[in-house]
């Protein structure tokens, strides 16, 4: 057995930090001490918010989606990697890495039937190229064993989320997706994908038309989530 190679590719394109963009292994995502600093969420969680206890702000606010997890908060570097992946699909596999890291922890024993990112506008992707959100859900998907599955479709206008006040967020996405297909997700357990969760609204908006479609129930994962968000 011959010691295997480093691939040809990462000779003309070493590997850089996501984080810092120093040159590092090829197998390695962040350097040592970017690595160190991301802002990974701690072990006791709240389900609703997806913060750890200690940021918790969310009184348990009941949601349409079962609950929502994401590896880092949305911040440092986790915040700098995500701000790529809008630009660079090349991000959604490290970012799904550690996103397969807490499905398998928090959400390893619920029977999903499949992955379903949130749908993006047809003018918001012909401006960046592609929905970051579906190659994380496409990525996930792979690392986790599902099937993908794009169910939802986005029929009204809205302001780009992060372009708004939190108060004006619920109001700005509702009505504005859609279910391609209830067949699809009568009865289903869905495994919702997006980049960042910040007051929820996306999401929420989401599982709440898939479970008027029938869903089973929705479980939401995301790269990051805001601290303390009400
Ligand atoms: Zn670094
Ligand atoms: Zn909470």
């Amino acid at each position: 057995m011959t010691k295997m190679q480093k691939p040809l590719y990462f000779s003309f394109f070493p590997r850089k930090c996501l984080s810092c963009g120093k040159l590092i292994d090829y197998k390695a995502y962040y350097c040592d001490s970017c690595r160190a600093q991301m802002p990974f969420i701690g072990e006791e969680r709240c389900e609703q918010c997806g913060c750890g206890r200690e940021h918790c702000r969310c009184k348990h606010k009941s949601t349409h989606y079962e609950a929502v997890l994401a590896p880092f908060y949305y911040e440092g570097g986790a915040k700098r990697a995500v701000i790529k992946l809008k630009r660079y699909p090349i991000y959604a596999e490290p970012l799904a890495k550690e996103c397969a890291a807490v499905f398998a922890q928090y959400y390893g024993s619920i029977p999903f039937n499949f992955v379903c990112p949130v749908p993006m506008g047809k003018k918001r992707r012909r401006q960046s190229g592609f929905n970051h959100s579906a190659a994380l859900a496409k990525e996930i998907a792979a690392q986790v064993g599902l099937p993908v599955q794009e169910c939802l479709t986005v029929v009204g206008n809205a302001k780009a989320q992060h372009t708004l006040d939190f108060c004006f967020r619920a109001g700005n996405v509702r009505g504005i997706y859609d279910i391609i297909e209830d067949n699809a997700v009568s009865g289903k357990v869905i495994l919702l994908v997006d980049d960042i969760k910040t007051s929820g609204a996306t999401l929420n908006e989401c599982a709440l038309m898939l479970k008027l479609g029938g869903a089973k129930a929705v479980y939401a994962l995301c790269v990051s989530v805001a601290k303390g968000q009400e």
